[in-house]
């Protein structure tokens, strides 16, 4: 790769997908190609393979595809597991056409199965049952994972797989019932000392760990992993660290400045009890995470006092499962739906 490599970041409008046009800009690529608002609607395939016909990428990452917190996952599996099924297919043929040179698709935690031992490991994948609160996405990602692998195997297709930890970051969705935790509670702990409210709700009983990685560092991580990694294994992206949910709260609550009562919601989900990712081969390949956890929720923190007002506006029925904050990533939710009813009714 070199700076005038042509980029594709499939899902540039996602939280990963925005990160990654930062990372790709700032570290000198001048070809960044699709970029929003004009990325082709990833759910129609006519749409996409006019768009790598013409855009013609040489270098592919695929973070697109509808995706949310614990909630979202048990209220819309369908919307979902549709959405990615349909963008990952789309996207891996269009690269396998187009011949492009590196392909990176990026997985999710949620696809390991639940009980598999921890810190979880690749060859783990498969061994079992994924989280059920979410096993209708999980199934979509690893079916991604295995369509990169399967064209490796029968076409040589330089198609690699990373699996991200837990992202967080300026882009996130901060709606309270699609968004993921820290997200989440950084907007209701935010409303709360707007409205001097004694309590927030943290949902679940605070037990459960998870590995964070703050989208930059993950965006950094995608990049080294283009550069030195071509295997056919997936390649775990973590912090190398897991926290519990009943220790960042507080630390969200610092950052945010509330100092009411957080209050744990035993009644709602908790989803799997850990998930941290076991990241030795990244790391013994040389990269490591460059930002604390605390600088990482305070830029995260100004990003959101920036945006907040749009971000008010929106609510989970309109767009429940979108990352997104404008109006280009409303249309693509909106999208998203009757694509969905057209599969439903056997229209696509
Ligand atoms: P996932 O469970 O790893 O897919 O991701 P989430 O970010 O949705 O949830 C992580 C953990 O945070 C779970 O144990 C949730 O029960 C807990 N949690 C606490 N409060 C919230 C909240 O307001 N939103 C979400 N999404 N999770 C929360």
């Amino acid at each position: 790769m070199n700076p005038s490599t042509r980029v594709y970041v499939a899902g540039g409008d996602t939280l990963i997908g925005s990160a990654l046009i930062e990372h790709f800009r700032s570290s000198g690529f001048q070809n960044l190609v699709g970029l929003p608002p004009r990325e082709p609607d990833l759910t129609q395939a006519v749409q996409v393979e006019h768009f790598f016909a013409q855009a013609r990428p040489q270098v592919v990452v695929m973070a697109a595809g509808q995706s949310g917190g614990i909630e979202a996952n048990q209220k819309y599996p369908a919307d979902l597991m549709v959405n990615n099924l349909l963008v990952s297919t789309h996207v891996v043929l269009a690269a396998f056409r187009q011949g492009v040179q590196k392909l990176l698709y990026l997985g999710s935690s949620c696809m390991y199965p639940r009980d598999a031992e921890q810190p979880y490991r690749p060859e783990a994948l498969f061994s079992g049952p994924p989280e059920p609160t979410s096993d209708a996405y999980a199934a979509a990602k690893l079916t991604g994972m295995k369509l990169c692998q399967a064209f490796r195997r029968q076409y040589g297709a330089p198609f690699i797989t990373a699996i991200p930890a837990n992202a967080f970051g300026p882009g996130d969705n901060f709606r309270h019932e699609s968004g993921h935790v820290i997200a989440a509670l950084m907007r209701r702990m935010h409303e709360a000392k707007m409205r001097r409210k004694t309590y927030v709700e943290i949902w679940g009983t605070g037990k459960p760990r998870r590995d964070f990685i703050y989208a930059r560092d993950l965006a950094d991580a995608c990049l080294f992993v283009l550069e030195h990694y071509a295997g056919e294994a997936p390649i775990n992206i973590g912090s190398g660290s897991e926290k519990p949910i009943a220790d960042i709260a507080p630390q969200v609550a610092a950052v945010v400045g509330y100092d009411g009562e957080l209050r744990f919601i035993a009644a709602k989900p908790d989803g799997a009890h850990r998930k941290s990712l076991d990241s030795g081969e990244l790391f013994e390949l040389g990269w490591q995470p460059a930002t604390t956890f605390e600088d990482a929720l305070r830029e995260t923190y100004a990003w959101f006092l920036q945006n907040h007002q749009e971000t008010e506006c929106m609510n989970d029925q309109t767009v429940y499962v979108s990352r997104s904050q404008d109006a280009t990533r409303t249309r693509n939710v909106n999208k998203l739906t009757s694509c969905t009813n057209a599969v439903l009714s056997g229209n696509h």
